[in-house]
C-alpha cells in the first residue's frame, strides 16, 4: 500500500503523513480509495507473498545451517563492499546530494516513521494543556462598536493560482469586484492539515513548533477566550479542528444534520454560513469571532468539491487516478474549486456587510497549505517542508474590513507584498480585538503600528 502511494502521487510516507492518517475519516479514505490499488496490492503484494510462503523451506541442523548463513552474509557483504567502494566517490557525494532519498526506502523508512509518530504522539498519563495568557484583556474603547470577525480556514489551495496573485485564468471574479486586501507572499508552517492548522493557531512559530508543543498549549482561540469578552464558534467542514477547537464552541458541518447544504456525498463549505445570523444575534453585542474550516479544494477528487454550476474550466479530471489526466483536466478540477471558494468568501463578505452599522467587520481568508498538482510528478501536499515545493507552502490570504475598522486600522500603510506567515496569525488575531496579554508580541502583528491611538 505504502510502495502505491508513493508511486502515484510521489508521497513520502513520514510521521507526519502517518499523523494524516491517523487523523483522516472514512469520507477523505473513499476520496483515494481506488480499483488500481485493490489491484496492485493484489498482484504485487498478495499473490507474491502467497508465492514465498508456498516455498518449500528445507532447515539443516541447527549448526551447519548457522555456518551455511555465516559463509552467505560474508560473501553477501564482501560483494557489497567491492561495489560500493569501487565507486566510493560517486556513492558518497551522491548521498550526501540526495538526502531525502532515504525517505523513499520501503517498508524502512515508514517503519521507522511509526515508531517515530508512537514516540511523539503516546504519552503516559492524561494530556495536560499548558494555559497560556489567562491575563488576557479586551482593552475597551468606549466609542467603538462590537467586533465580528469571520477567519476562514483554507484548504489546500496555492497562492499561484489564485487570479489575485497574477494567475493567467481568472480564478478569483467575484473577490476582485470588493474591497479586499490580498496578502501575496503568505507562507505556511506545514504542508498538511495536522501540522498547519494547530501551528496557525499557537503561539509558538515555526521553527518551535511541534505536535507535542501544539496539543499541550492553550493556543490563540483560548486566550481570546480567557478575556471572557469574546464569543467564540468554530463550524468545520473539513476533517475537524485539529485540537484547535477544543475549549470553544464547535459544530461538526460535515454531517448532514448541521449543514443544510449536502448532497448524497458531499456538504457544501457555503453552508456553514447558514444561520450564522441567528448566532450573531444571540450574542448580544459581544465581540464574536468566528472560524469557518472549508472542506475548499481538497484532493485528489477536486471535481467533487464544487457544485456543477462552478465548472467553468473543462475538461476536468474525475477520478483520484490524478496521473491518468492530463495536466490542464487537473488544473481544470482544482481552478473550479477555487471558484467555488472565491464564491464563498464573498457570500462571507456580504453576511458581514449586514452588520456595518452596528458592528467593526472583518474577514480573514488564510490556507493551511498549498498543493502538488503533478509537477515533477508530484501531487497532493505532505512532503516535508525543507524538501516541499512552494506550491505546497506559498499560501493565499485575503483581509476584507468594513470602513469603521479600516479606519481604526489604518489599513492604507498595510505592507500587503511583505513575506509574511501563518506565524503572524496568533498576534495579529490579538491586535486586532485589541487584547492584552504578555503572551501578545507586537513585532508579529501585522497591524501593528497602524492602529491610531
Ligand atoms: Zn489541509
Amino acid at each position: 500500500m505504502t510502495s502505491y502511494f508513493m508511486n502515484t502521487y510521489n508521497v513520502i510516507i513520514d510521521d507526519t503523513m502517518i499523523r494524516n492518517m491517523m487523523q483522516t475519516d472514512m469520507k477523505e479514505s473513499m476520496d483515494l480509495l481506488s480499483i488500481k490499488q485493490v489491484l496492485y496490492f493484489v498482484f504485487f503484494g498478495l499473490i507474491p507473498a502467497y508465492v514465498v510462503y508456498r516455498v518449500p523451506v528445507r532447515y539443516r541442523t541447527f549448526k551447519p545451517e548457522l555456518m551455511a548463513k555465516l559463509k552467505q552474509v560474508l560473501l553477501l557483504l564482501l560483494v557489497m563492499a567491492i561495489a560500493v567502494f569501487s565507486f566510493y566517490k560517486y556513492y558518497s557525494s551522491f548521498v550526501r546530494e540526495h538526502k531525502p532519498l532515504r525517505f523513499t526506502a520501503n517498508p524502512s523508512y515508514w517503519l521507522y516513521s511509526v515508531g517515530y509518530y508512537i514516540n511523539d504522539t503516546l504519552t503516559s498519563g492524561p494530556i495536560v494543556v499548558k494555559p497560556i495568557g489567562e491575563d488576557a484583556k479586551v482593552k475597551k474603547d468606549a466609542n467603538t462598536p462590537s467586533k465580528l470577525v469571520i477567519l476562514v480556514v483554507g484548504e489546500a489551495t496555492r497562492a499561484d493560482h489564485f487570479a489575485l496573485n497574477g494567475y493567467h485564468r481568472e480564478t478569483t471574479p467575484q473577490l476582485k469586484k470588493e474591497e479586499i486586501l490580498n496578502f501575496s507572499d503568505v507562507h505556511s508552517c506545514g504542508t498538511s492539515t495536522a501540522v498547519s492548522v494547530p501551528c496557525m493557531f499557537s503561539y509558538y512559530d515555526k521553527s518551535h513548533y511541534s505536535y507535542k508543543k501544539g496539543i499541550q498549549t492553550e493556543n490563540v482561540l483560548d486566550v481570546l477566550n480567557h478575556t471572557d469578552d469574546i464569543s467564540i464558534l468554530w463550524r468545520d467542514n473539513n476533517s475537524n479542528s485539529k485540537g484547535v477547537a477544543l475549549r470553544v464552541t464547535y459544530q461538526d458541518y460535515k454531517k448532514s444534520e448541521n449543514n443544510p447544504i449536502c448532497t448524497e456525498d458531499e456538504c457544501r463549505d457555503e453552508g456553514m454560513l447558514v444561520g450564522l445570523e441567528e448566532y450573531i444575534t444571540a450574542q448580544k453585542g459581544k465581540d464574536i469571532l468566528i472560524v469557518l474550516h472549508q472542506m475548499g479544494n481538497h484532493g485528489p477528487a477536486y471535481y467533487k468539491r464544487y457544485p456543477k454550476a462552478f465548472e467553468k474550466f473543462t475538461p476536468v479530471c474525475e477520478t483520484n487516478q490524478l496521473e491518468e489526466c492530463t495536466k490542464e483536466e487537473i488544473n481544470n478540477a482544482y481552478d473550479n474549486a477555487i471558484l467555488y471558494t472565491d464564491d464563498f468568501l464573498v457570500k462571507t463578505i456580504n453576511l458581514l456587510k449586514k452588520y456595518e452599522s452596528t458592528h467593526q467587520t472583518a474577514m480573514i481568508y488564510m490556507s493551511d497549505h498549498g498543493e502538488s498538482l503533478g509537477e515533477k510528478g508530484i501531487y497532493l501536499h505532505g512532503l516535508p517542508y525543507f524538501m516541499a515545493p512552494s506550491a505546497q507552502t506559498h499560501i493565499p490570504a485575503i483581509m476584507w474590513l468594513n470602513d469603521s475598522f479600516k479606519d481604526r486600522l489604518n489599513v492604507s500603510t498595510l505592507n500587503t507584498s511583505k513575506r509574511w506567515s501563518q506565524d503572524n496569525l496568533f498576534h495579529s488575531l490579538l491586535g486586532l480585538f485589541n487584547v492584552e496579554t504578555k503572551v501578545y508580541d507586537a513585532k508579529l502583528d501585522i497591524f501593528r503600528n497602524k492602529i491610531k491611538e
